[in-house]
């Protein structure tokens, strides 16, 4: 005979799934940079550009398009995307 009731573990504040905090972050718009200043320009054809896992996006300051996703938050230094939506330079730290 059983002494106890087993219930089922599914309800209430139980959650297996990891959540990240996803932070979105802004790039900031600048014109474009002159040659030979020894920055590197990252573009693509298609947004996201760069597809992670991390907790990181980073957005066009100036349409909003989602230029990184999921980057995990290793110090970038001032890199340049351009966004392949709105043709826009991008200047961008984390
Ligand atoms: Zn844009």
């Amino acid at each position: 005979m059983l002494k106890y009731k087993i219930v089922p573990l599914l309800r209430g504040s139980v959650n297996l799934t990891r959540r990240l905090e996803v932070v979105d972050i802004s790039g900031v718009t600048i014109d474009e940079p002159a040659p030979k200043t020894r920055r590197t320009i990252f573009t693509g054809k298609t947004v996201p550009i760069f597809k992670g896992d991390g907790e990181i996006n980073v957005l066009c300051g100036s349409c909003k398009a989602v230029l990184c996703q999921g980057l995990t938050n290793n110090k970038v230094d001032n890199i340049v995307i351009k966004c392949p939506v709105c043709q826009g330079f991008n200047e961008v730290t984390i």
